[in-house]
């Protein structure tokens, strides 16, 4: 697929490099990375069904009540991946909008970044995330998994 690049700076190490995002404008596609500079996946948020019902468990979780709908959309984005998609290869969860991985030093603190202009592109195959994990559940278990992770995430 084709991705575009964006320019970063690392916030530990102040190392400059290029990663891959989704094209600006696109709608509903996210990509999600992992800890590592390698994972990465890909989600059509229209296609995959999980989005949805991730959506629907978050918004009727009691540790949300009362939130406003554009707060509830940040927290499915950014939760989302640790619930219902398969990790990556080193076991790290996936999340919708990680920073990358500083090349230079591994860590995933970014100080700066921007749109490459004029706008340049790569061709990468990017794998879509898969559910596996989250299918072998039933729904008692899956409501679980999603109260789990907003805990973690400290809701
Ligand atoms: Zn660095």
């Amino acid at each position: 697929m084709k991705l575009q690049l964006v320019k970063y700076i690392c916030g530990v190490c102040k190392f400059e490099f290029k990663a891959p995002q989704i094209k600006a404008g696109a709608y509903a596609e996210f990509l999600l990375r992992g800890q590592s500079m390698e994972s990465i996946a890909y989600l059509d948020a229209m296609e995959d069904k999980t989005y949805d019902e991730v959506d629907a468990l978050i918004k009727s979780n009691p540790r949300l009540t009362g939130k406003s709908a554009n707060v509830i959309a940040g927290i499915l984005r950014k939760s989302y991946g640790a619930i219902a998609c398969n990790p990556d290869s080193e076991g790290n969860a996936f999340q919708i909008g990680a920073l990358p991985v500083c090349p230079s030093c591994g860590s995933q603190s970014i100080e700066y970044w921007e749109v490459i202009a004029p706008p340049e592109f790569i061709d990468r195959v990017v794998p879509p995330v898969t559910h596996s994990v989250w299918q072998s559940l039933n729904s008692y278990e899956k409501a679980q998994k999603v109260d789990q992770v907003l805990s973690d995430l400290g809701y």
